[in-house]
């Protein structure tokens, strides 16, 4: 049966596979559903809300089952899988996370984890993470380099998200010391476009850990501060200018939203693809900023691998149980040099402007396309297949 909606996978081509189309969760359209309530698939939504992704599995004729029963081809959840229910997946059925993805999603982890591949393959080849220190273990590593760069200096709780619990200090005396916290160099030369600080939020899948594959999708969203940006001090507890999340400066009457899908580049919220076409036309080398962005996610995926590919090979029975969307935010220096400032597990897929649900829908949809068979990657850029790593191994009297 031919339909746009199927195609045959396999080395015969005789699986039939769902290939998935955005434009769907608008129209609603009949065929599209009946095709995919032929093969009888199935989903279950445990932990997290998405409409976006119970949308876009209905219109291609998933149905829902109840959260207690098994018997789903695909499961979506909010959080990591206990081993002992990775254990019991069958061939045919996949979850959205990885066991052990926290190596990367916690901020604490994952500068250890960079931090290591600092010291065996050398600082400048992994320097993609502003300096960072767990307090209180690190207090006096800390101390040491304060009075090298007195800062500022941007405090994190070590598992949050959204902005909560951060802010900004130019002496440690206004650190607290009985929590666990992370303190990093605050990137004091942020990119502006006019005069406002943003910064990127990217989608990166990652389909298989061992051999590793990781795609970046084409498009992404810039995240723009309400108040335009000071690098002084003296604006320094003003969030509303330091901060990039939306979930911070949604609550400013200054924020600027945008009605119309079809245009990218206005308001608060632009399209990674609007911004890019912004800096082009200053004069920017956009081409190698997203080769380095490129780098930075594969360093990064890269530097986790080895615990993600174990716990796999512990508690994963089959090959293609497992995918992970994962949400990096990057912030781009004066410079044109990209950091990573976190890693998101369960990136928001919440569709507040047409713009989110332009760019969501089409990006999970593809992700889904991918996940049944790699071949069709949509929007999905293959940025790691190979198992040979992008960088040099450098011993440890090289390092540096
Ligand atoms: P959260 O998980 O709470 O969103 P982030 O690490 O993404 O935490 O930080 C929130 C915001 O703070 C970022 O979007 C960015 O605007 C700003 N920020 C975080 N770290 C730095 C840094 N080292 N330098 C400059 N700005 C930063």
């Amino acid at each position: 049966m031919d339909h746009p909606c199927i195609a045959w996978s396999g080395l015969s081509r005789k699986i039939p596979v769902l290939v998935f189309f955005a434009e769907a969760i608008v129209s609603k359209d009949g065929n599209i559903r009946s095709v995919g309530e032929r093969y009888n698939l199935a989903f279950k939504i445990v932990r997290t809300e998405s409409r976006l992704v119970r949308g876009l599995l209905t219109t291609h004729g998933f149905h829902e089952i109840h959260p207690n029963s098994n018997d789903f081809n695909l499961m979506w959840t909010g959080s990591h899988l206990k081993p002992y229910l990775l254990r019991s997946l069958q061939d045919f059925q996949k979850v959205n996370h990885f066991p052990r993805s926290y190596e990367l999603t916690r901020k604490d982890r994952l500068y250890k984890n960079i931090q290591r591949m600092q010291q065996s393959h050398g600082f400048k080849n992994f320097h993609i993470v502003p300096q960072t220190f767990v307090l209180p273990s690190e207090y006096q590593e800390f101390c040491s380099s304060f009075v090298k760069d007195q800062g500022p200096w941007i405090i994190k709780p070590v598992a949050s998200s959204r902005g909560r619990g951060i802010y900004l200090v130019s002496n440690p005396t206004q650190i607290p010391m009985d929590e666990n916290i992370l303190v990093s160099r605050y990137i004091n030369n942020p990119l502006l476009i006019d005069d406002f600080k943003f910064d990127v939020r990217l989608y990166v899948l990652v389909t298989s850990y061992d051999p590793l594959t990781i795609y970046l999708y084409e498009e992404g969203l810039a995240r723009f501060a309400t108040v335009k940006y000071d690098c002084g001090t003296k604006n320094i507890k003003n969030q509303f200018m330091h901060l990039t999340n939306y979930s911070v400066n949604k609550k400013s009457s200054d924020y600027v939203s945008c009605d119309d899908p079809e245009v990218e580049d206005y308001g608060n919220k632009w399209s990674m693809s609007a911004m890019l076409r912004y800096l082009k036309q200053e004069g920017k080398d956009t081409t190698l900023l997203m080769s380095q962005v490129e780098d930075l996610v594969i360093k990064a995926v890269l530097s986790a691998e080895l615990q993600i590919a174990t716990a796999c090979k512990m508690f994963v029975p089959h090959r293609n149980n497992c995918f992970e969307l994962y949400g990096f935010d990057v912030l781009i220096d004066s410079n044109l040099k990209p950091w990573l400032l976190e890693v998101n597990l369960s990136p928001s897929l919440a569709c507040d402007a047409p713009l989110d649900l332009k760019i969501k829908a089409s990006m999970i949809s593809d992700m889904f396309s991918i996940v049944g068979d790699s071949a069709h990657k949509g929007r999905y850029i293959y940025i790691f297949f190979k198992r040979k790593p992008p960088y040099k191994k450098v011993t440890s009297q090289n390092a540096n």
